[in-house]
């Protein structure tokens, strides 16, 4: 039986989409929907998730719902199925009533293959009684992460979506995101109630996007000089940066020097915003400098850089944006200006939530991002270590493997920091450690006596950038933990002891772009 069904999706998959084969996973997904389970699907943006769910759609009777939080994705795929002559349809807000109706009527009368509804739509009493009644092919739950407030993108609407399961209890479920953490998998498991699912999880790796870390001074002559070394000319590339007004700062600055840039954010006019993603689809526009409001549906192949301006908030951010790169499968690279100053900024946002649980969720995420940012190990292993991929071997292909960071003997300056941590009853976050350290003489200190402190001014040997490096570093290795609950507050662990007693030695790693003497006067 599954032969068969194989057999048949794989026709379809030539005859109805135009494709020779199917792409890893993508089958035995198909299978599993078509045979009545319930799949969860993590996939990378562009391996294919779509397939996994249209193909079962035409081969399981009755009409498959797709639920999708973006408007302007359902639109398209809706446009690019109808061209492939599948039977589709949406359901969102964007209808007017008389084409709603329109919508309605097919679906009441079996001439749906596929309709895509939002959320909103979905959950709306009488339409959702109405489907009760229907023949459903399948339900299919789009960017499945925004139902987890663990998640980046957590939207309220969607958390409703949940109750589905029970009141469908013969109609398979699929659920699938691109971006989900070990957590935010779980959760979304247990919010969508899914029956035994089939978990599928593809490969996260992009071997042909090269990850590079600068260490953030001049960004706007670090950015000339990334564009200006690129062995190609008009090459089609993304600038992100946090704010509007940075993107705006940006995009002119690349225009002064000659560059074909614009910028792109949410407050520009929608058709300012479409005539830049058509200019940039059709290169006519070489650098888009946008925040992250640009993306969505950006199928681009040939972009051949991404370049973060500032820190992105978390690494699923990150590795959406960076995956924009390389769609063809050539050389790409994704360049990251990374600032403590960005750090700081960036927690201010954070803390701006109002929501508790998910400002402890969003601290978290971005001490992970931090973390991969100022990793002193290969830049790809982190990356897909945090996606819960496993590898053990270097990549040969980010600024660490190619260039490998420079080690000196750190025994003596942990044993000072760690010292210092412990002297401060471990009540302390590493800039107060490292003023201590460093000897600094200024109110806080004074009020709080550290002055006395048998480690004060112990470190003046190294400045507030080294002492930070080493610092870092040692909460990598496992010296140190930052207690993410209380504002991160350093903390000794079990391991820390055996370095204090002098019962081991450490290797570190010089910190990578020092910044020159003559900028570092300024910092305390
Ligand atoms: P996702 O939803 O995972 O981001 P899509 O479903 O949009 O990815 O697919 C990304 C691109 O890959 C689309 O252009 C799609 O047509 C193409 N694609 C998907 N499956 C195959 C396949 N088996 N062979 C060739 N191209 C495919
Ligand atoms: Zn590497």
């Amino acid at each position: 039986m599954s032969d068969s069904k194989a057999t048949n999706a794989l026709s379809l998959l030539q005859t109805v989409f135009g494709y020779d084969a199917f792409r890893s996973h993508q089958a035995e997904i198909i299978d599993d929907l078509v045979a009545g389970s319930d799949c969860f699907v993590l996939m990378p943006t562009g391996g294919g998730k779509s397939l996994c769910y249209q193909i079962p759609a035409l081969i399981r009777p009755g009409t498959a719902i797709v639920v999708s939080p973006l408007i302007a994705l359902m639109q398209d795929q809706v446009s690019a199925l109808k061209a492939n002559g599948v039977k589709a349809a949406y359901y969102n807000s964007t209808l007017d009533y008389e084409s709603a109706d329109q919508v309605l009527m097919q679906l009441h009368t079996g001439q749906l293959d596929l309709l895509y509804v939002s959320p909103e739509r979905l959950l709306n009493q009488t339409f959702f009684q109405q489907l009760q009644q229907l023949p459903i092919a399948l339900f299919a739950i789009d960017e499945a992460h925004c139902i987890s407030q663990w998640g980046h993108d957590f939207r309220p609407e969607y958390s409703k979506i949940g109750q589905l399961r029970d009141y469908f209890p013969q109609v398979p479920f699929i659920a699938l995101t691109a971006t989900a953490d070990a957590a935010t998998r779980q959760d979304i498991l247990q919010r969508l109630n899914l029956h035994q699912p089939h978990v599928h999880v593809s490969s996260f790796d992009r071997p042909n996007i090269r990850y590079t870390v600068f260490e953030k001074r001049q960004p706007m002559k670090q950015l000339l000089s990334f564009l200006e070394a690129r062995p190609g000319h008009q090459e089609s590339g993304i600038v992100y940066c946090l704010s509007r007004k940075r993107v705006e700062e940006v995009a002119l600055q690349l225009q002064d020097k000659g560059y074909r840039a614009k910028a792109y954010h949410a407050g520009l006019p929608g058709d300012v915003r479409q005539a830049v993603h058509q200019q940039f689809i059709r290169d006519e526009v070489d650098i888009v400098v946008a925040t992250v409001a640009f993306g969505m549906g950006i199928d681009k192949p040939n972009v051949r850089f991404v370049v973060h301006y500032d820190l992105p908030k978390n690494i699923e951010g990150y590795y959406q944006e960076t995956g924009r790169a390389g769609r063809d499968g050539l050389e790409s690279e994704a360049l990251l200006l990374y600032g403590a100053q960005d750090i700081v900024t960036a927690r201010h946002f954070v803390e701006n939530n109002p929501n508790e649980d998910q400002r402890r969720i969003e601290n978290f995420k971005l001490s992970c991002m931090v973390d991969f940012a100022e990793a002193q190990s290969c830049r790809r292993s982190v990356l897909l270590n945090y996606f819960d991929e496993r590898t053990d071997h270097a990549c040969g292909n980010c600024d660490i493997c190619l260039n490998p960071p420079r080690f000196f003997d750190a025994t003596v300056a942990a044993q000072k920091a760690l010292s210092c941590v412990y002297r401060l009853d471990q009540g302390f976050g590493v800039r107060h450690v490292i003023d201590v350290l460093r000897g600094m003489e200024h109110e806080r200190i004074r009020q709080l006596n550290h002055q006395s402190l048998s480690t004060y001014g112990i470190g003046k040997e190294y400045s507030v950038v080294e002492w930070d490096s080493l610092i870092r570093q040692l909460i990598h290795l496992g010296y140190l933990v930052q207690d993410i609950q209380q504002y991160s507050v350093l903390k000794l662990t079990e391991k820390a002891g055996d370095l204090l007693k002098g019962k081991v030695s450490l290797q570190l790693a010089m910190p990578r772009n020092k910044v020159p003497k003559s900028t570092r006067g300024g910092q305390k």
